[in-house]
């Protein structure tokens, strides 16, 4: 295992050692703030220890609702609202799941003490603004990043582009994630086109992108890194086995554990992950996005909760990123060691309907070493993810053609 003590932050806030009784005064209590697929899992990890579990999102009957002891429905950029659940629910932890959030309200609820914020207010604000954690990362740390500027305007990505970008480059929304409003541009043809979509995709700070060089780039990596308490009773950082990925459209489709790397290129990998999650502090775990060529490793992006490409944990690891967050969160122990090689392949909706159906589940699962998880979203969309096929192998090669013919065994229909 990968730890050493980490004291260059700020003391964090210790929980107590001890677990209770859901519903009853002993009850540790965790509000999830977001509630999809992966906030579903992290739910049923804290069942598992008896923590009573909210969920809110801002639809009803959300995966994570479908599991939790109690639900709201709150639009969680609505500050008053979100200040006002919480308040009322008093959990001991808020564990934010998505970027869209009142973040100034968070910040205001670990400032005033009523609940600590998973892992930190600070990362939670920095990290749902590309500008901000870019500019932490490469500006105030050094880290390696691709080239980039920030633009608010057309003729402020074409200065951009012309200043020293170049082509081909990306434009992104400052504010969005999963590729939303993403594009590549391949000459001053598209410039246009490109500013058009990020304005549409974008969530708020509607006019402002981040133009960023492409990274000609091998493969991609997720690295997971894990702040938890170690045995040294301090906040320590653990590593998992890197999680290789496929990404169509800004979107993942495919994921893998592990993926092999030279021995430079992960200890740089390594290095990087340390000083961005260390700084952002906390406890909890972190999906540090890296692209690598060669030994060549740049920072791309950090979430500070459970990351989608390691679904693969839940066949692959002993303890899958969601038991691993349960785990930080709460101050216990964690183990980051790999089980197995494995791999995940997503299932989308493919149809525009409510209350779908699920095809050929009995030829999937048929499909040896191979698991489901289908999160129960009420409405699918084409584009959406609902579901995802997980898998172990003798090896990646054969863990990534299970799940593969697995998932494309299960055909979503209308109901
Ligand atoms: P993001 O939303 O920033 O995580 O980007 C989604 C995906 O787009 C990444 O996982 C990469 O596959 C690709 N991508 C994003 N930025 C770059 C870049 N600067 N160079 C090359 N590919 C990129």
């Amino acid at each position: 295992m990968n730890a050493t003590p980490d004291r260059t932050n700020r003391p964090t806030r210790l929980p107590a050692a001890a677990l209770g009784t859901p519903l009853t005064p002993s009850a540790v209590r965790v509000m999830l703030l977001g509630a999809g697929e992966l906030g579903k899992e992290v739910v049923i990890a804290l069942q598992r220890l008896g923590v009573e579990t909210i969920a809110v999102d801002r639809y009803a009957n959300a995966p994570g609702m479908q599991t939790a002891h109690r639900a709201h429905v709150v639009t969680m950029t609505d500050g008053p609202a979100l200040r006002a659940l919480i308040e009322k629910e008093r959990p001991r932890l808020v564990v934010p799941e998505i970027e869209a959030i009142a973040t100034e309200i968070l910040q205001e609820i670990e400032d005033e003490g009523i609940s600590e914020v998973i892992p930190t207010a600070r990362a939670t604000r920095l990290t749902m603004n590309r500008e901000s954690i870019r500019r932490l990362a490469s500006e105030e740390l050094g880290l390696p990043t691709s080239p980039y500027a920030f633009a608010a305007s057309l003729e402020e990505v074409r200065a951009a582009i012309d200043g020293g970008i170049g082509y081909p480059c990306l434009v992104k929304p400052t504010m969005s994630s999963s590729g939303k409003g993403q594009s590549v541009l391949r000459g001053p043809e598209d410039i246009a086109r490109a500013w058009d979509y990020a304005i549409e995709g974008g969530r708020v700070n509607k006019n402002r992108v981040i133009v960023e060089g492409f990274v000609d780039f091998d493969y991609e990596i997720t690295l997971l890194t894990v702040r938890a308490l170690g045995a040294s009773g301090e906040v320590e950082t653990f590593f998992c086995e890197p999680v290789g990925h496929v990404q169509i459209n800004g979107d993942y489709v495919e994921s893998w554990q592990p993926q092999k790397m030279s021995e430079a290129a992960l200890a740089k990998a390594r290095s990087i992950a340390r000083a961005i999650t260390g700084n952002l502090g906390g406890r909890g775990i972190f999906g540090v996005e890296l692209f690598v060529k060669g030994d060549r490793v740049w920072f791309s992006e950090v979430s500070p909760r459970p990351h989608d490409t390691g679904l693969v944990t839940l066949a692959s690891q002993r303890l899958s990123e969601f038991e691993l967050h349960a785990r930080a969160i709460l101050g216990l122990p964690v183990d980051v060691s790999l089980r197995v090689p494995g791999a995940s392949a997503v299932i989308y909706g493919g149809v525009a309907a409510k209350g779908i159906v699920f095809e050929g589940v009995a030829e999937a699962l048929a499909v040896p070493g191979t698991d489901l998880r289908l999160f129960g979203k009420p409405e699918s969309f084409v584009k959406r993810r609902m579901g995802v096929v997980v898998s172990t192998g003798a090896n990646v090669e054969e863990a990534r053609e299970l799940a593969k013919r697995a998932a494309r065994r299960i055909t979503p229909k209308a109901g």
